[in-house]
């Protein structure tokens, strides 16, 4: 079957054909940021129109919360004039086809899932640590959707009840100490300012204040993977997004865990995928969804 997948991001969103978890036709545009409902209701329409006549099924990879096809957020207002946004309504007004959403950190979920050993891994974790921090599970070989499409907001979660206030309006979610917003939050007010790209060079260079900055968030996350083990039986956990990804990270939350009693361990690996994932594991997750449907 062939999909008609979208990634909708923040700031860009992405399509492509996918089949048999290949690639084709890729397209990136802008994410509307002006006059946003009536300029992302066209989009959509000039999308399908593209790409008419070459897809069974749409599936949706998206940022925020998707609940019941409608898009929202922990924090509605990070998503400008789209909270609440209708979302599978106004793709469904172009096409015939089914279509299927889900938030994009579960379609990364399982995409780097299906590159698991899965008969020995039946729970699972994604985590992506980037300007924020989101992630994905596999419970039973099965990836949590429903019902409010809330399951994998694992940054989320507190890393320090004494911490800054999140986004969400939560005090101290592992997201307002690990990510790469919470780096930049501090690493702006030092009297050598600079932005976590330049906060991981000085890291690399075993700057002392990078240095006990970058820590201070990959122990946020060493101990959202024990966590993770000691709440679900997690199995494996894989690593993505920028700072996830940034040389010297990995390793670290490897040496926090590795400090914790054996029982909160589990293996950890870096994500695999890249940019593709999202619409790779919205196609492969949606068409499992129909299958059963039949
Ligand atoms: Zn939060």
């Amino acid at each position: 079957m062939r999909c008609l997948a979208l990634d909708i991001g923040g700031t860009k969103m992405a399509t492509a054909i996918v089949s048999e978890n290949q690639v084709t036709q890729r397209k990136q545009i802008s994410t509307p940021q002006e006059n946003v409902v009536e300029a992302m209701h066209q989009t959509l329409a000039q999308l399908l129109a593209d790409y008419a006549g070459q897809f069974d099924y749409v599936a949706v990879a998206s940022t925020g919360i998707i609940n019941n096809g409608i898009l929202t957020a922990l924090n509605p207002k990070n998503l400008g004039g789209l909270a609440y946004f209708p979302l599978k309504q106004s793709i469904s007004k172009h096409t015939s086809k089914p279509v299927l959403l889900l938030n994009d950190a579960q379609a990364a979920t399982y995409a780097e899932y299906q590159l698991q050993d899965k008969n020995n891994i039946q729970n699972f974790a994604f985590i992506t640590v980037s300007t924020g921090v989101g992630g994905g599970l596999i419970l039973n070989h099965q990836l949590l959707t429903e019902p409010n499409g809330i399951a994998g907001h694992i940054g989320h979660t507190v890393a320090d009840p004494n911490g800054p206030v999140c986004g969400c309006g939560r005090v101290g979610c592992v997201e307002a100490i690990a990510s790469g917003r919470a780096i930049e939050a501090v690493s702006k007010q030092w009297c050598d300012p600079c932005d976590p790209k330049e906060v991981f060079a000085r890291f690399r260079k075993m700057d002392e204040k990078a240095t006990a900055l970058v820590s201070r968030s990959a122990k946020a996350i060493a101990n959202l993977v024990a966590d993770l083990v000691i709440g679900m039986d997690v199995q494996k956990v894989v690593l993505g997004g920028s700072v996830g990804l940034a040389e010297g990270y990995l390793p670290l939350v490897n040496k926090y865990l590795s400090e914790m009693p054996e029982i909160y361990r589990c293996p950890l690996d870096a994500a695999q995928l890249g940019q593709d994932a999202g619409l790779i594991g919205a196609a492969a997750w949606a068409q499992t969804q129909l299958t059963h449907l039949e």
